[in-house]
């Protein structure tokens, strides 16, 4: 098959993506909720505040009392109670009357606003203090000024967080004040992770003449912590098409909803994984027009989806965050499955083969925008290449050359603080 035959990067992530089906709710409790996505409308049940409170430190008032109060002239109100957050309070504020009042404490009855401490008589506050018995009110307010009303954020019965929606910290404490422990969300994907190949021992053996460590199982499992799913460790399997087989079967009785594999895919690697997807459930495509990653294998294990990464980790890596993350994404109900992407130039030229590229780069920030810098050697199994990168510098297909200058997309892994 020719090169031109295979899919390009797009074909082959709308057919992974179209394979990826969202997957089913569960109730979990609110804090499992974060980085999840609602699975229902959630409404208010109550009005958020809930009661009418104080946003200041300082006296509750009628405001009618105190339209001529000024530093010249302050009105002088005398204290009849004094409301800390967290009590009610009896007094009853008539007029030439006031209390004194925390932030967050409830309105007291006749009370319309609230004076802020600093614009009376008393211009610092300590709870220790005795309650003075009259205090000078030095600026006049509107009505209702400092006072928080009920359902002024929520009002009971409105929609809070829509079906769809991501929970982020803001919407988890947005729940969290309107009582609710529990929240309905897109169950987590399931990841399974194999490696294969004959070389590879766990990483607490000694190392041996011609053995490597399985390092892509651990990349895909944080990986796919970093997707906000699940990873299913599934070990590592020789290259037999039966020890794959085995660890597929196991696999399925822990649930997967999705397989990812490395090695076993390229030329030469025996194929096993192709053989094994053929024979017990089907292969959809295994070669993409992508650097790196060019041998991927895509297709179902039985009726599981399942993505074979190539062996190399800098390849497996680039095509689990091109390919196995937005179909992780997906399941989990994410309505934007890419990474961010920004426009930056290079000072340097860089060169491609023609296939659409993923190269290693640190963006960083100037007076003049966003700069890319290659991250050095460029091999699929240069690690430190990824190690300092923080996006990868999408090569389109077809483009052969980039000159210094150009502008190219990046597509962001991460976003560090020192830079940006
Ligand atoms: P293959 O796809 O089997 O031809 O493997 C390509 C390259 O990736 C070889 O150099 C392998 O030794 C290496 N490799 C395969 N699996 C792993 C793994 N789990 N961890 C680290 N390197 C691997
Ligand atoms: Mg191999």
């Amino acid at each position: 098959m020719a090169e031109s035959e295979f899919l390009t990067v797009n074909e082959a992530l709308q057919i992974i993506l179209s394979g990826a089906n969202i997957l089913s709710p569960e109730v979990v409790p609110l804090m499992e909720g974060l980085n999840r996505i609602v699975a229902t409308p959630i409404l208010a049940r109550e009005d958020l505040p809930p009661f009418a409170n104080s946003a200041m430190d300082g006296y509750a008032v009628r405001a009618d009392d105190v339209s001529t109060a000024s530093g010249q002239e302050p009105v002088p109100l005398k204290v009849i109670g004094d409301i800390a957050a967290g009590f009610v309070s009896e007094a009853m504020v008539v007029s030439g009357t006031a209390t004194r009042i925390t932030t967050g404490a409830p309105l007291p009855w006749g009370a319309d606003s609230v004076i802020p401490v600093e614009d009376t008589s008393e211009t610092w506050r300590d709870t220790r203090r005795p309650l003075p018995e009259q205090i000078q009110i030095m600026r006049a307010v509107d009505k209702g000024s400092y006072v928080r009303w009920p359902g002024e954020d929520v009002k009971s019965g409105y929609l809070v967080v829509a079906a769809g929606q991501l929970l982020r910290p803001q919407e988890i404490g947005l729940l969290a004040s309107l009582g609710y422990a529990e929240v309905e969300v897109i169950r987590q994907p399931r990841v399974g992770i194999l490696a294969t190949g004959d070389e590879l021992i766990p990483i607490e053996a000694p190392l041996v003449p011609g053995k490597i460590r399985n390092s892509n199982g651990y990349t895909q499992a944080a990986q796919t912590i970093a997707s906000h799913a699940i990873p299913v460790q599934l070990g590592v399997a020789g290259d037999t098409t039966q020890e794959v087989r085995e660890r597929l079967a196991e696999g399925l009785a822990l649930g997967v909803d999705l397989f990812v594999s490395s090695a076993g895919v390229s030329v030469g690697a025996y194929d096993i994984v192709k053989k094994v997807l053929e024979e017990d459930g089907e292969v959809n495509f295994w070669r993409v027009r992508m650097r790196p990653g060019k041998p991927l294998t895509y297709g179902r294990y039985q009726s599981t989806p399942y993505l074979g990464l190539p062996g190399n980790p800098v390849s497996a890596m680039v095509s689990f965050e091109r390919f196995a993350r937005p179909a992780i994404l997906k399941m989990a109900g994410w309505p934007n499955t890419e990474r961010p992407t920004i426009l930056v130039r290079l000072n340097e030229e860089i060169n491609s083969d023609g296939r659409e590229s993923y190269i290693r780069a640190v963006v960083s920030r100037d007076s003049s925008g966003y700069w890319a810098e290659t991250t050095g050697g460029q091999g699929s199994h240069m690690m430190t290449s990824l190690v300092k990168a923080n996006a990868l510098l999408i090569i389109p297909e077809g483009v052969r050359s980039v000159a210094p200058g150009v502008e190219l997309t990046a597509m962001m892994l991460d976003w560090p603080g020192t830079v940006f």
